[in-house]
C-alpha cells in the first residue's frame, strides 16, 4: 500500500488520540467507585434485612404488651365490679364471702399480669434499642452511597468531558488520511490490542518494541517514503520519521 508521508504521520496524531480514548474507556470501567457502591449496596441490603427484622420483633412485643393490657382493664373491671357490690352490701353473707375471695384472686391476676407486662416493657426498650442501632448504621451507609454516587458521577462527568474534547479532533485528523490506510490502521488497531499504528524510533518498532533484524532495516531503509512498511514482527504500520534511525 502507498500513502503519502505526511498522511502516514497523520496516523500517529490519530493513533494518539485513540490510545487516550482507550485509555479514558477503561477508567469509565475501573472507577474504584463502582466496586465501593456494589459493596455499600450489599451492606444496605443486608442493614435493610436488619431493620426489618428489628421492627417486627418491637411490633411483636408492642402486640403482647397490648394484650397484657387489655387483660389488665378486664381484671379491674371485675374488680371494680366485685367491689361495688360489697360496698352496697346486700345479698347473702357466703355470696359476699365469695366476692371476697375473688377479689384477691383477681388482685393476684392482676399483679402477675402487671410483672409480666413490666417484663415485655423491658425486652421492649432493648428491641427499640437494637432497632435504633441498626436505624444508625443504614443512615451512615445510605451517606456513604450517595457520597461514593457523587464522587462516581463526577468522575464519570470529567471523563465523558475528555472525550468529548478527543473524538472532536477524532473526525478533522481521518479526514486527512486515505481511505485504505485508514482501514488498515482501523483493522489492525482491533486486531492488535488497540495500536494500528507506531513510530519506528531507533530501529525499533513502536508497537512491539522489538529491534528490526539488519535485513529488515535494510528492507524499511530502501522501501520509497510512499511506501506503507509494516513491522514483520507484529504486522503494524510503522511511521519513518527522522528518529527512526534507518
Ligand atoms: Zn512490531
Amino acid at each position: 500500500m502507498k500513502a503519502d508521508p505526511e498522511a502516514q504521520l497523520r496516523l500517529l496524531d490519530l493513533q494518539g488520540i485513540d490510545t487516550a480514548l482507550a485509555q479514558l474507556a477503561h477508567r469509565r470501567r475501573t472507577l474504584p467507585e463502582h466496586a465501593e457502591l456494589q459493596s455499600l449496596d450489599a451492606r444496605l441490603a443486608g442493614l435493610e434485612d436488619e431493620r426489618v427484622r428489628a421492627q417486627v420483633a418491637v411490633d411483636d412485643l408492642d402486640r403482647d404488651i397490648a394484650r397484657l393490657e387489655k387483660d389488665v382493664d378486664q381484671v379491674r373491671a371485675r374488680k371494680d365490679k366485685d367491689q361495688a357490690r360489697l360496698t352496697m352490701g346486700t345479698g347473702p353473707a357466703r355470696e359476699l364471702e365469695a366476692l371476697q375471695h375473688e377479689l384477691v384472686s383477681l388482685n393476684r391476676r392482676q399483679s402477675d399480669l402487671e410483672d409480666a407486662e413490666l417484663e415485655l416493657m423491658e425486652q421492649r426498650e432493648q428491641a427499640q434499642g437494637v432497632l435504633d442501632g441498626v436505624a444508625g448504621r443504614l443512615a451512615e451507609a445510605r451517606e456513604a452511597r450517595a457520597g461514593a454516587a457523587s464522587r462516581r458521577d463526577e468522575a464519570l462527568a470529567g471523563i465523558a468531558k475528555d472525550e468529548e474534547f478527543r473524538s472532536a479532533a477524532r473526525g478533522p485528523l481521518t479526514a486527512q488520511i486515505p481511505a485504505d490506510l485508514l482501514a488498515l490502521y482501523n483493522r489492525l488497531r482491533e486486531s492488535s490490542g488497540g495500536i494500528g499504528a507506531a513510530l519506528l524510533r531507533a530501529g525499533r518498532c513502536g508497537g512491539c518494541r522489538l529491534e528490526l533484524a539488519g535485513s529488515e532495516r535494510g528492507r524499511v531503509r530502501a522501501a520509497d517514503p510512499d511506501e506503507v512498511v509494516r513491522c514483520e514482527e507484529c504486522g503494524r504500520i510503522m511511521v519513518r520519521t527522522a528518529e527512526s534511525g534507518l
